[in-house]
């Protein structure tokens, strides 16, 4: 079984998560928009018992948005960076795709709320390379 490991802007936190992922999706909802500050979020969805702490779990922050039934952020107190969490009901961990340093060598396969989508919102392949 494969794992994959991540880590937080700073460092202080390091994470490991099995594979295979049970979802690799980019929501479009505008909470995730502000969550993450771009057009979507890209996010992986493991069973809760899939996610392990390296170090520095003690440092990530949790926010469980109040007027929301399910939406949460976690972050690094530290750096700010997106952190694996658990799904409200416990069962699932979303880890935001840009959080993983080892290759994954797989992509999203879909988009979700894309109804909600950013009307500046263009696909990465239409536009202009610059190095
Ligand atoms: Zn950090
Ligand atoms: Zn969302």
């Amino acid at each position: 079984m494969a794992a994959y490991r991540g880590s937080c802007i700073c460092g202080e936190v390091v994470f490991e998560v099995d594979g295979p992922f049970d979802r690799f999706l980019n929501c479009h909802c505008s909470r995730c928009r502000k969550a993450t500050g771009t057009a979507h979020s890209c996010e992986v969805i493991v069973k809760a018992s899939a996610v392990r702490w390296l170090r520095g779990a003690g440092s990530v922050a949790r926010f469980n948005l109040p007027q929301a039934s399910s939406f949460a952020t976690a972050f690094c107190k530290q750096c700010g960076g997106p952190m694996p969490h658990l799904t409200r009901s416990g069962r699932e961990a979303i880890i935001h795709a840009g959080a993983f340093d080892d290759s994954l060598g797989i992509t999203p396969d879909r988009h979700v709320h894309w109804a909600s989508r950013a009307d500046w919102y263009r696909h990465g392949e239409e536009l202009l390379v610059e190095e």
